[in-house]
């Protein structure tokens, strides 16, 4: 057999949160590697999402905190009215994402990692092929291939996108100007962020879903109390059930509406701007893939739990994806826990990833999480395992801390087995949601069950009373 020269053990495309951590993990364990990267480092989380848009959610939430007059006087407190300046929220954001943009790529240097510049692809088995802004290509063998090339904003067709009136996350997060009248298309977690943090500052907004109710993709009885708060109580005006069919950039910006259904007009709106946040699409055009033989879905590129990647139910030797290519619960600490298993995987450990534990989170005022099964998948585990569903709920009115804070609108829902009292799910939305959610991570992490968790004593007080009182609750339901 030819004996192969590698230029590297490892080569990783992408420079987000999952080739970060599979490149900064491989170089920890003693393998040459290198990471490919056409755009910023940090890719989209650190550029375009998580972080530019939790700085402007800390923000955009103390303004409407101090604006909250009626909050405040439950506390006896009389605030001036409150000012802010766009820019400078702005400035706090771009700079939090220069920060650890550069953190970052010291650490990646600093752990020795090779950081090649320009766009890659695959050119055939174990190879790389780098094309350089320069326009200079260069080729590169590693006796692995990471792919985590991230994804990018979806636009639906018939929707004009010029950047400057209608525009999708990426520019949003620069906060250039605040419109008057903004329309948001789409009511996931990246729609609703930002209708928190138009809302707190001034500006007026009309949710558009084409699914029936609005946050189709939260728990059902947990959107009912959130859409009371975080819709209904805000200068939003939401519209389920209707297409955002063609949007025309402008000024103003003409959107037609159509019934989902019958795809009939309905409606024609003018107004200042539009957010167009109707999910991701991955980013595996260009790659290259038919060259190893790779055949994605609908972009997504197939992995087994060990992300090594699949083709015509075969794996493909020596690559790897990880992260929102691959399309499995589209986020940073996804990517970032996919591309450390992908790494003890390519040094011989056998790690499996455990989808069920990984917790999601909104980062609304108040935060709206969960992680495991929803009911409606627990239902049906429940039928084919033949098992009776349990389902609590703890409510925050009933909490101390959330008493004391002036903020008690909130509700966990806990799922479990009753026979067994295993963890299977659990939805919040509440203050703090997003860190009281990691408990119950780690419990279905450890497939824990109510009555061992239930004597876990908890700080008083504090808002994690919440969970503990759910599995106070579930213990009770228990059938063995
Ligand atoms: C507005 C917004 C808010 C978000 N908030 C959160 C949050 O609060 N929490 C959370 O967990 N997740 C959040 N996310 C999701 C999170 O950003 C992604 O899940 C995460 O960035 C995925 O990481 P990744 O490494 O798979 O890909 P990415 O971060 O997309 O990185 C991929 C990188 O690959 C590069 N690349 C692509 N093709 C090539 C090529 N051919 N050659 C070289 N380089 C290439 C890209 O330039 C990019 O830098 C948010 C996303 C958005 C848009």
């Amino acid at each position: 057999m030819r004996e192969v020269n590698f230029d590297f053990d490892l080569i990783v495309v992408g420079a987000g949160y999952g080739g970060f951590d599979a490149a900064k993990h491989a170089a920890e364990l003693g393998l040459k590697v290198a990471i490919v990267e056409s755009r910023e480092m940090g890719g989209t989380c650190v550029n375009r999402g998580c972080v530019p848009s939790k700085a402007l959610l800390a923000a955009s939430g103390k303004v409407r905190e101090i604006a909250d007059f009626k909050h405040l006087e439950g506390f006896g407190i009389h605030a001036a009215p409150v000012r802010f300046e766009r820019s400078k929220i702005a400035d706090h954001a771009n700079n939090l994402v220069s920060n650890i943009r550069n953190n970052l790529t010291k650490t990646l240097e600093r752990a020795g990692v090779t950081i090649l510049r320009g766009k890659g692809r695959l050119e055939g088995p174990q190879t790389i092929a780098l094309r350089e802004s320069s326009g200079v290509d260069r080729t590169f063998k590693a006796k692995d291939v990471i792919i985590a090339t991230g994804s990018d904003p979806f636009v639906p067709p018939g929707i004009e996108i010029d950047g400057r009136t209608v525009f999708t996350s990426d520019q949003a997060i620069s906060l250039e100007w605040l419109p008057r009248w903004i329309a948001i298309i789409g009511s996931g977690y990246i729609g609703l962020e930002f209708a928190d943090i138009y809302t707190a500052l001034g500006c007026e907004v009309t949710m558009i879903e084409a699914l029936e109710r609005v946050m189709p993709t939260f728990d059902p009885d947990l959107t009912k109390i959130a859409t009371r708060h975080l819709i209904d109580g805000r200068d939003i005006d939401a519209r389920a059930g209707v297409l955002a069919s063609k949007v025309s950039t402008g000024c103003p910006v003409k959107i037609e509406l159509s019934d989902s259904k019958t795809r009939e007009l309905v409606d024609q709106l003018e107004v200042d701007a539009v957010l167009v946040a109707t999910g991701r699409t991955p980013t595996s055009k260009d790659l290259n893939l038919e060259s190893v033989g790779v055949e994605t879905n609908r972009g997504f590129i197939p992995i087994d739990d060990h992300m090594r990647v699949i083709s015509n139910n075969k794996l493909v030797p020596n690559l790897w994806a990880v992260g929102d290519v691959t399309g499995k619960l589209m986020l940073a600490h996804t990517a970032a826990a996919q591309g450390t298993i992908a790494v003890e995987n390519i040094v011989g450990k056998t790690r499996k990833i455990d989808y069920r534990s990984i917790p999601a989170a909104t980062f609304t005022h108040p935060e709206i999480s969960s992680v495991g099964l929803t009911e409606q998948d627990a239902k049906i585990l429940a039928l084919e395992e033949k098992f009776e569903l349990g389902a609590v709920r703890s409510y925050f009115k009933a909490n101390s801390k959330a008493l004391a804070e002036l903020e008690s609108d909130g509700l966990m829902k806990l799922l479990f087995r009753k026979d067994t009292g295993e963890v299977l799910g659990a939805h919040i939305y509440g203050l703090h949601a997003a860190d009281l959610i990691q408990e119950v991570s780690n419990a279905i992490a450890r497939r824990q069950n109510v009555v061992e968790l239930s004597s876990e004593v908890h700080t008083h007080p504090t808002l994690s009373e919440v969970v503990e009182m759910a599995y106070k609750q579930a213990v009770k339901q228990m059938t063995n």
